[in-house]
């Protein structure tokens, strides 16, 4: 068996604790740099605390401060190994700010009008980009992947060429003693948005670095990307990631089949998105590794009639399978 990277351990070590943990309590700020509320593993009112990569509970870990990965080993009984590499799935926050996602918060509003504000102009640009010279490499590795020009210019997909740091006021954001700037590092910028345009998360998807593909930008909120054909559909794929649920989404128009993806292996719909999936019929169609047998699991258990999809295993998601010649809209109808 292969040796865990520490590149993979550190990364599994970065995930935004305050919005992992706040999925499973209900937490509220206690200091600037920290949150607290009942154990998700022992109750009390608020004797669990957490960090952006840290948590105690003066329980369970006699009040001694605790990783991610023990966060999640306690909360699945997983071993190391699996834990990490889940773990390591997950999107990661700008390193060098808090969570700025407050989990009591992590619930049904958008980011305010300053970040959409902030959030669209970057949309426009990175737009703009993707379809100058600037985009040369990034249209290349989309059209690498099966996503048309349409489709990319549809979901209103740019790109970033260079990393920068935005002032955080820009983004209605507050300024937080070292940690000045808002972090837009290189990459492909994935927007989030439901019809009325509303904007709920930014995702960059980056190339080359093994700490974290895919980051969100700070300030976001959960949302269901691509949730809008949930709505007309009774049917819908349920995808690990944004680009998994853009081919699908492209490739299956003509079938009575939404598709939606909350960006992530293991995250489960709450709030206003689980009401969006309430009663639909659920297709998984996660990555198939330790992280996406995780998060079926999860889906499985809030969703009891929900149907895996299953593909040959050469492929390890459904893009690798559309690249490998498989046919998406014959695999999702063999499922319905
Ligand atoms: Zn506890």
């Amino acid at each position: 068996m292969s040796t865990l990277s520490p590149s993979l351990i550190a990364r599994a070590k970065e995930v935004d604790l305050p919005a992992l943990a706040g999925r499973y309590t209900r937490l509220r700020r206690w200091t600037r740099s920290e949150y607290a509320g009942p154990c998700p593993f022992c109750g009390g009112r608020d004797r669990f605390h957490v960090q952006a990569q840290r948590w105690l509970c003066r329980k369970c870990t006699s009040g001694r401060w605790a990783d991610a990965i023990a966060f999640e080993r306690m909360r699945t009984g997983a071993g190391f190994r699996e834990t990490v590499s889940q773990l390591a799935n997950e999107p990661i926050l700008d390193p060098l700010t808090l969570a700025q996602a407050p989990a009591a918060e992590y619930s049904n509003e958008p980011p305010g009008e300053a970040w959409q504000k902030r959030g669209r102009a970057l949309v426009a640009q990175a737009a703009g980009m993707l379809w100058s010279g600037a985009g040369v490499m990034w249209r290349r590795w989309l059209r690498g992947r099966g996503i048309t020009e349409r489709t990319a210019r549809l979901a209103r997909l740019g790109c970033l060429p260079d990393r920068r740091y935005d002032p955080p006021e820009w983004w209605g954001l507050p300024r937080e003693g070292d940690r000045p700037k808002v972090w837009l590092p290189e990459g492909l910028l994935i927007p989030c948005f439901t019809r009325d345009h509303t904007l709920w998360y930014l995702t960059i998807r980056r190339l080359n670095t093994d700490r974290g593909k895919y980051v969100r930008v700070r300030g976001h909120r959960p949302g269901l990307y691509l949730g809008d054909s949930a709505l007309k559909h009774q049917i819908v794929v349920i995808t690990e990631g944004e680009l998994d649920a853009l081919l699908v989404w492209q490739e299956v128009h003509h079938l009575p089949v939404g598709v939606a993806t909350l960006g992530s292996a293991t995250a489960c719909a709450r709030g206003r998105w689980a009401e969006r999936l309430a009663g639909k019929r659920l297709l998984l169609a996660l990555d198939a590794d330790a992280a996406g047998r995780t998060g079926e699991t999860r889906w499985l258990e809030a969703y009891p009639s929900a149907v895996p999809l299953r593909w040959p295993e050469s492929s390890k998601d459904l893009t690798e399978y559309h690249q490998h010649g498989g046919n998406l809209a014959a695999l999702i109808q063999a499922h319905l």
